[in-house]
């Protein structure tokens, strides 16, 4: 049997376990999910120990994704993004790959939102700002940061290809122009707040919400309102699970069976 798991602190409430095991119950595979809870102090000797027990890969999520990645052979794109999300333990020992950026951009697609030679805002610098900044320059966006702490969003934007920065006052001039707009703020998580005044939004727009808890955001709620395309977060956090699932399995994931796990245990509104 394979074991995969999820290694972050709290990890109670984590929602990819039924989606990976739905995952592999579906395409017969001998393989189980689990989560593990390390202390902070404990967290090289979980992953020299994970790969010692013979665990197939893990999952990183908060508090542990930047310093994992010290603690592994990182990808380039892990390295860039400065967080890894998901180790594959093999013969030549852990190796640590982001598939957060990917998750973006697979997200997207899924929508047939185009992404090459597009206006991206990108609103927030933090974990999920940075991977949606790198995937979507990657993809050959025109990314524009706007943070809160202004300095935060200049770090990221000078790491990140032909990315621009500004602080959240920018978002008056730069949403009304944009193709696309992503919102990687905690904002609208568990309250009915939005990080972007509704009057900003227009039906040219594509609007991807980070935040899954709800499923629904005020964003998200504003921005069909307006005639926007819209792609709530569990389509991002569905997508860096299959990215993970792929990278381990070296097999494609059913998709619709993970999505269908996932959604029956998100919540849609406040
Ligand atoms: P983080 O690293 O703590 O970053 C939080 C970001 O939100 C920062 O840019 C912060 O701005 C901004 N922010 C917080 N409160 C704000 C406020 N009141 N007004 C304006 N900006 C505010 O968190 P994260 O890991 O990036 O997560 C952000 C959100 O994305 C969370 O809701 C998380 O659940 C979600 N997420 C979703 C996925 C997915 O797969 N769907 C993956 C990762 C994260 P400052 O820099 O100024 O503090």
């Amino acid at each position: 049997m394979n074991v995969y798991g999820l290694l972050g602190n709290p990890v109670e409430h984590s929602l990819s376990p039924p989606m990976h095991e739905a995952g592999y119950d579906a395409l017969g595979l001998d393989a189980r999910y689990v989560t593990f809870e390390p202390a902070r102090t404990e967290l090289e000797s979980a992953v020299r120990g994970a790969d010692a027990l013979g665990i197939s890969g893990l999952n990183v999520t908060i508090p542990f994704k930047q310093e994992v990645l010290e603690l592994v052979d990182s990808a380039p794109l892990a390295t860039r993004i400065g967080a890894v999300n998901t180790i594959a333990f093999g013969e030549d020992g852990p190796q640590g790959y982001n598939t957060d950026a990917i998750g973006v951009v697979r997200a997207l697609q899924q929508h047939d939102v185009m992404l090459d030679g597009q206006d991206a805002v990108v609103v927030g610098a933090g974990g999920a700002g940075r991977a949606a900044a790198f995937g979507l320059a990657d993809a050959g966006a025109a990314v524009h940061i706007a943070n809160r702490t202004v300095e935060r969003a200049t770090e990221l934007a000078a790491d990140v290809p032909g990315a621009t920065a500004a602080g959240l006052e920018s978002l008056t001039d730069r949403v009304p122009a944009a193709d696309l707009l992503v919102n990687a703020t905690s904002v609208g998580m568990e309250t009915a707040d939005t990080p972007v005044p509704a009057e900003l939004l227009h039906p040219d727009l594509t609007v991807l919400d980070a935040v899954y808890t709800p499923v629904e955001t005020r964003l998200l709620r504003d921005a069909a309102a307006a005639g926007a395309t819209t792609v709530d977060g569990a389509w991002m956090l569905l997508f860096q699970g299959v990215e993970a699932f792929e990278q381990w399995t070296e097999t494609d994931a059913p998709i619709d069976v993970m999505n269908e796990a996932l959604r029956t245990q998100l919540q849609t509104s406040p």
